[in-house]
């Protein structure tokens, strides 16, 4: 059997000139875990050109969904940014990733941080009955350069609140940040730098980072994990993976080739 299905496109979205998103039929067979990643691409020729790409649709939604960078050069995106509805495309039969929510001790605030593309797993894990249930207040940290690229924020703002599903829970205890270090903005600063003025805290309303009960899950460039990283292991966290859960658990949002 192959490691691979084929999907149909069912909409495509264009937020700005570097990001777009869409979604695909899903075959009934594919698992994942809310927050995992798994491969998608196109025919190249006779071969397939295959890139990582988390799952920004929730496990028990029948469409999927991708959130995703255009590159301009890049072998994949250059390709994949002129999708059209009705096209096919490639998606892996399997997911595998770090952001999961088994991976972390219990707590009593989850903090998703994500960086451009990175907040594509986020969209899944904040859409999972399950992360309320295990977390008292979920706070999803959104870092951009410009305000335009603060994709998803009416869905977040808007729509989740009023979802037959989850709804009351989002109402309840999701609490979304997102942040811009370019435009004018409410919000303005990197993250780890709002992190460690205190200023998240303070204006969220919430105690600062403690690992006694703050749990986190970071996505994003290469220098976002290091820079977050350190900023946590020098506060006593310690880094979960699948063999052990921890108190901060990351992923690369993008590899530099
Ligand atoms: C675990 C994992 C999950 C990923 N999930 C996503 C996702 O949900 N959405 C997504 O768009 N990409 C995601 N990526 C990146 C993705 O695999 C590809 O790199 C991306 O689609 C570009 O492919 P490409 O062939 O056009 O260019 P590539 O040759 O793959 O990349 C060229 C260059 O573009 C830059 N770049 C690549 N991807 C990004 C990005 N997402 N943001 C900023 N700069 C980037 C890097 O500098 C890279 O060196 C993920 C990567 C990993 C490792």
């Amino acid at each position: 059997m192959s490691n691979f299905n084929q999907e149909s496109v069912l909409s495509v979205h264009h937020w700005t000139d570097t990001l777009f998103s869409f979604t695909t039929t899903r075959d009934p067979s594919f698992r994942f875990r809310n927050g995992e990643f798994t491969m998608i691409g196109l025919k190249v020729g006779d071969k397939p050109l295959l890139r990582a790409y988390s799952v920004a649709s929730a496990n028990y939604e029948d469409r999927l969904e991708f959130f995703s960078i255009k590159v301009p050069d890049g072998p994949l995106t250059s390709r994949l940014q002129h999708l059209k509805e009705g096209e096919q495309i490639i998606v892996g039969r399997k997911a595998t990733g770090t952001l999961v929510i088994d991976n972390l001790k219990n707590g009593r605030n989850l903090y998703l941080v994500g960086t451009g593309t990175g907040l594509a797993p986020f969209l899944s894990i904040i859409k999972d009955p399950e992360t309320y249930d295990r977390f008292e207040k979920v706070v999803l940290l959104h870092g951009c350069r410009h305000v335009a690229e603060l994709a998803y924020g009416e869905m977040i703002n808007d729509h989740l609140p009023k979802d037959d599903l989850i709804g009351e829970l989002v109402r309840n205890q999701l609490v979304y940040y997102p942040t811009v270090t370019r435009d004018p903005f409410r919000n303005r600063g990197r993250i780890t730098d709002l992190m460690t003025s205190g200023k998240l805290f303070s204006d969220i309303g919430v105690a600062p980072l403690e690992s006694a009960h703050d749990r986190v899950m970071i996505c994003g460039s290469p220098a976002l994990l290091q820079d977050t990283r350190t900023l946590l292991l020098d506060r006593g966290f310690t880094e979960g993976n699948h063999g052990e859960p921890g108190e901060f658990v990351v992923e690369k949002a993008f590899v530099e080739r």
